[in-house]
């Protein structure tokens, strides 16, 4: 619990905390079929999530408008703001397509209520390709939610990671599911429980600082430029987690490292095919896991996946701690960051590929991964009173 008595001294002291005392309700809970309906119909993922919605790339990369379907939801400005397309465009580190989609991800926050934020912009080593020698520049961006009207910040943040850039080859290679479609999949979620998570905290503002918090990454640099190696792989993550690393910052506790601010990492990649199968990797976070397996399994008994008669996504059953997979957690991992990986086991079959585009892309998949892993963190971060 993270209720915080008054300080009354006195007779009615007794009298004070049976009736004064102030709490949040619990977080890393459930929601309930009907608080996932409540989330989710308020606020669909369609049509911001689709490829082919409202913004299209054309072959040269630009951006173009087409006119909104009818019936679409729309945002209070009126109209609905594609999420997805606008990164359907290779967007290797360093280039102006980089910049397009990092400046695509920065006002889709910036037209949300208090988040801030935050830029890791460095200069890394790279090996010779392309006519690119010696150093690239890489940006990782971070998203923090702040709560309103108070001085006060949440004591530590669920971590949400995917990341933004695509593979340099093959030549034009999109990166669809790897991660267009995770880093989409996180802006609706931050869309979607802002208002939710900024009403629990003016229910009861003195109790921020014992809450967990959301916190955003949009990695720069997962992927190798030339071929995969612990110095041609992860710029982004490395340099972040070296950076958080030595970071130090008063606390309750002592000095700590903002490193120690991550309450559990959660790493989106390779999602939007058909039919994934998620295993569990880490038995000391197989809970949380079990939880959005759970979710799941709620969003398919309230009728709200897209996805009908198929096989779960989440294997919460099968924790597979004999396999090894290289991605952005692993610079946390080696820190003694709890980590939950969300990534399909295989691959899927675009991994790599010209195929891994839009038109390779399953809505429907892309449509639920939205909708789990939007109403788990809902019951993660406490929201289920107040949506
Ligand atoms: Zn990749």
């Amino acid at each position: 619990m993270r209720c915080r008595p008054p300080i009354i001294s006195g007779l009615l002291t007794l009298v004070a905390l049976s009736t004064l005392v102030s709490c949040l309700p619990s977080q890393r809970t459930q929601l309930t079929e009907s608080q996932l309906s409540a989330l989710i119909e308020s606020h669909p993922p369609f049509p911001a999530l689709s490829p082919n919605y409202y913004m299209t790339t054309t072959p040269a990369g630009n951006l173009s408008e087409q006119s909104s379907p009818d019936g679409a939801d729309e945002r209070s400005n009126g109209k609905t703001v594609a999420l997805l397309t606008p990164m359907l465009i290779p967007r290797s580190p360093g280039s102006d397509n980089a910049t397009i989609v990092r400046d695509h991800i920065m006002s889709h926050f910036d037209g949300l209520s208090n988040w801030t934020a935050v830029t890791d912009a460095f200069m890394a080593t790279v090996p010779e390709y392309g006519g690119v020698m010696g150093v690239l520049n890489f940006t990782n961006l971070i998203f923090r939610l702040t709560p309103p009207g108070s001085d006060d910040i949440p004591s530590r943040y669920l971590t949400l990671v995917a990341h933004y850039d695509s593979k340099i080859s093959p030549f034009g290679f999109i990166g669809a599911t790897d991660s267009a479609v995770p880093c989409a999949i996180l802006m609706y979620l931050a869309e979607s429980l802002t208002p939710h998570i900024l009403a629990r905290w003016k229910s009861d503002i003195d109790a921020v600082s014992d809450d967990t918090g959301l916190q955003i990454i949009f990695m720069d640099g997962e992927e190798a430029l030339v071929e995969w190696s612990d110095k041609d792989s992860l710029y982004g993550a490395r340099h972040l987690a070296n950076l958080w690393e030595s970071e130090k910052k008063s606390s309750q506790f002592g000095r700590m490292t903002a490193l120690q601010d991550i309450d559990l990492f959660v790493l989106l990649d390779l999602l939007g095919a058909g039919s994934p199968a998620v295993p569990c990797f880490f038995e000391i976070t197989s809970w949380a896991c079990r939880d959005l397996a759970e979710t799941e399994t709620r969003v398919r008994n309230a009728g709200l996946a897209k996805t009908k008669g198929q096989r779960p996504f989440i294997r919460a059953h099968n924790v597979m701690k004999n396999v090894f997979i290289d991605d952005d957690h692993m610079p946390f991992l080696r820190r003694g960051i709890p980590i939950m990986h969300v990534i399909p086991i295989p691959f899927p079959k675009v991994w790599h590929t010209m195929n891994d585009d839009g038109a390779h892309l399953s809505s429907e998949a892309v449509h639920d991964w939205a909708v789990f892993v939007t109403g788990w963190v809902a019951g993660y971060l406490g929201v289920g009173d107040f949506l």
